[in-house]
């Protein structure tokens, strides 16, 4: 478990340098994170990366930015604006066999103006005998130094890699948490209410018990106890920075969300009542379930709907629709400006975290997929009869199963889900994820 949040890095360029061909290239080479969920759309423009053991968010701007109603030197300025605000480091990409055009030197402008760290990379230059030739214009940029690649032939890049690890920040030491500590990132987008959301459980009679500074670069964590338990709250809101339109801070609220994933035990994501959920919304619960973390939902600003009691039923039919595969996930009605509901998050946060960490004895689970083979007999797979051999918990958070078949290949999605609901019954987990995995008998 990641105890920071994973630095990001942006890649900004203009259009046709080969930004989506070096992301490509970098992607491939990233280890997957978890198995991803059915029914979530992945995000093409951003990746989490491992490069020689460190992770870090790798972001296309330019997929994120485009407009094609934009003039190119707006487009890229925006991005990186964006880039500027929001990342650690900055691969600024320009095309080694175009050359430079007047937009480069806008945005290099920019970037010398700023103390973000910032590699200045010439790409399309295939191989060491192009060097000499196509590099001499950009000597005379000032900027040192250059790195060259080809995004499309390889060559220079495992050079820029490693020159991207270290350019990335430092990893501060871990978290001396106390045990028990129940990690909770609040993610949503944009004035959302994250931050009215944690002030308001930080208020009155709850005692911090220890601003957690410079633990990461985004988002400021607060440890603070309450009825003997310890809650870690990460925000995820940033520091605000004025004059930035929310429609570029929504781009970037995922990767924030992203980035705090790794390292919180439940995510609690907000929903805005009077807005309803959006896609963007349905994106981010999306990734809490690729990182297999808990969820609460909390559907704020409900001062706003209170008396609209239709609004009100079809917002929760939206949702359900919207994101059918965490149906388990508590949801909480709040109010961060009257405080209605939000003393009930606790004590869901304590109860969902004792499901999302609970471990079952060997022979109960077996009694448990006995009776439900028996109850449900399994389907026919090649002619034979699917059997299940045994099964046992490998793993908390989410609770994780492993069960032993003699041909995993013919476990359907339908009876798949019919066991699924069988263990969550059985065990009493209907408030967390949960995941069976099924594996041959050798
Ligand atoms: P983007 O618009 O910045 O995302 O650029 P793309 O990645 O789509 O690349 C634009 C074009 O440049 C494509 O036709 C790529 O095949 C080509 N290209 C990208 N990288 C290289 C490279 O390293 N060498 C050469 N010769 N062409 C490249
Ligand atoms: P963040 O960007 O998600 O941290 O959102 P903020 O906490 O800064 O809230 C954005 C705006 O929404 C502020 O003007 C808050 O006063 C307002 N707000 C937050 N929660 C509520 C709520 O429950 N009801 C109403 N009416 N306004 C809220």
């Amino acid at each position: 478990m990641d105890h920071q949040a994973p630095a990001i890095v942006a890649l900004i360029g203009r259009p046709n340098v080969g930004k989506s061909t070096l992301f490509n290239r970098i992607t491939r080479s990233r280890k997957a994170i978890v198995d991803p969920t059915p029914g979530v759309t992945r995000d093409r423009h951003y990746e989490r990366v491992l490069w020689k053991d460190r992770p870090f968010i790798l972001v296309d701007t330019g997929g994120i930015d485009d407009n094609p109603n934009d003039e190119m030197v707006t487009t890229i300025r925006g991005q990186a604006l964006a880039a500027i605000d929001e990342a650690d480091v900055i691969l600024f990409l320009m095309d080694g066999k175009q050359g430079l055009l007047p937009a480069d030197f806008e945005v290099i402008e920019l970037l010398r103006r700023v103390s973000k760290k910032v590699l200045y990379v010439i790409n399309k230059i295939d191989g060491p005998e192009q060097e000499q030739e196509l590099l001499a214009p950009f000597y005379e940029l000032g900027v040192e130094p250059l790195w060259v690649v080809s995004a499309e032939h390889k060559y220079g890049f495992p050079t820029l890699m490693d020159g991207l690890v270290d350019a990335l920040p430092e990893e501060t030491a871990p978290l001396d948490l106390p045990e028990n500590t129940i990690r909770l990132a609040f993610l949503g987008r944009p004035n959302v209410g994250k931050s009215s959301m944690i002030n308001l459980l930080l208020g009155e009679d709850r005692m911090v018990v220890s601003p957690v500074s410079g633990t990461t670069r985004d988002s400021v964590d607060t440890l603070l106890s309450h009825k003997e338990r310890n809650y870690l709250l990460i925000d995820t809101a940033g520091i605000r920075r004025k004059g930035k339109t929310t429609e570029k801070l929504e781009k970037f609220s995922i990767l924030k969300a992203l980035a705090a994933l790794g390292r919180c035990d439940i995510a609690v994501v907000l929903l805005d009542a009077e807005e309803g959920i959006t896609e963007q919304d349905a994106k981010i619960i999306g990734y809490t379930q690729d990182h297999g973390r808990a969820l609460i939902l909390l559907l704020n600003k409900w001062d706003l709907v209170a008396d609209d009691r239709k609004r009100q039923q079809q917002m929760l039919e939206e949702i359900g629709r919207a994101v059918p595969f965490v149906g388990f996930a508590p949801l909480l009605s709040v109010s961060a400006k009257t405080g209605y509901g939000f003393k009930r998050l606790f004590p869901t946060a304590g109860s969902v975290h004792r499901q999302f960490t609970a471990t079952f004895p060997t022979a109960a689970l077996n009694r448990l997929l006995g009776d439900a083979v028996e109850h449900h007999s399994p389907p026919i797979y090649k002619n034979k009869r699917l059997k299940f051999y045994y099964t046992t918990q490998i793993g908390t958070a989410p609770p994780t199963f492993v069960i032993m078949s003699n041909s995993s290949k013919g476990v359907h999605f339908s009876y798949e889900r019919y066991l699924t609901n069988r263990f969550r019954e059985g065990l009493g987990l209907d408030r967390v994820p949960i995941r069976l995995i099924f594996k041959d008998k050798s």
